[in-house]
């Protein structure tokens, strides 16, 4: 609807008003077109849900449903329930989640996913392709080193590294689910060393479980770097370089990790 004012303004000829509009479209049309086309958002974050699965020990996820539109509207005797605010109970490590460092050890407890400096969760980062390794396989830091040459890419510091292993296509939903591949302890040791802030695997433990893992936490939380678990759609990223990596956890006072929505971002893609 043309607004009254504008209707009465006498200095927008009558006879060229629809031009005026016209190009107004345009340009809010053209400019929605080039963002689209300019960037690029994959999702790398599963779903939450009652059932779905969790590392051992970790809580299950109950969500219920608190209120509903019926109770607000005070509607009696609808056969529909729609809900309106659900609880949700789960441990800070559901579904894709990133660690705090007070999480790894003991020694790190002062260092809570909410005193950690958001620039460790909006990084540049990339892809590497280890979909060849099979269950309970160890990935070595030579082998992170050579894939690192093979896609071209040295890590900067500041850099998040993800790890596409395929595990979560293969096995999620699967009794072998928890049984992935991992890195071995040298290896999160050589990618401390290079100063990244984070790296990111598709299984629920970074190392392989009661072979590398609780040492690899360790040695996050001793080099200051930390880890993402769960995380999907890694195949969407390898062989394309570098992309914007964005995962930031909620402000959890004293919190020892949180769920996050990891994306990557590919921009300039026009
Ligand atoms: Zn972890």
């Amino acid at each position: 609807m043309v607004p009254t004012d504008l209707k009465k303004n006498k200095w927008i000829p009558k006879k060229n008003s629809h031009i005026l509009t016209k190009t107004i479209c345009s340009t809010f049309l053209l400019s929605a077109l080039n963002y689209n086309s300019l960037t690029e958002i994959v999702d790398l974050s599963q779903e939450i849900y009652p059932g779905m699965p969790v590392f051992n020990g970790i809580p299950e996820v109950k969500m219920n449903i608190h209120a509903t539109h019926e109770e607000w509207d005070k509607i009696s005797g609808s056969k529909e329930q729609t809900p309106s605010v659900h609880k949700i109970e789960m441990g800070e490590h559901t579904g894709t989640h990133v660690d705090s460092l007070s999480h790894m050890d003991k020694a790190y407890r002062e260092k809570s996913i909410d005193k950690m400096p958001l620039s460790m969760f909006y990084t540049e980062a990339f892809c590497l392709d280890f979909s060849t390794k099979g269950l309970n396989e160890l990935i070595s830091a030579q082998e992170l080193e050579d894939k690192c040459k093979k896609a071209r890419q040295i890590i900067k510091p500041g850099d998040t590294v993800l790890i596409y292993t395929d595990h979560y296509r293969r096995y999620f939903g699967t009794e072998q689910w928890s049984n992935g591949p991992g890195i071995t302890e040298n290896a999160a040791r050589w990618l401390g060393e290079q100063g990244v802030s984070a790296f990111g695997v598709e299984t629920m433990s970074p190392g392989v479980r009661k072979v590398s893992n609780k040492g690899v936490h360790k040695i996050c939380g001793k080099l200051g770097f930390t880890h993402y678990e769960n995380l999907i759609n890694l195949h969407k990223l390898v062989g394309r370089g570098r992309f914007r990596f964005i995962a930031l956890p909620l402000k959890i006072r004293g919190g020892t990790g949180s769920p996050v929505r990891a994306v990557a971002v590919f921009e300039d893609m026009g």
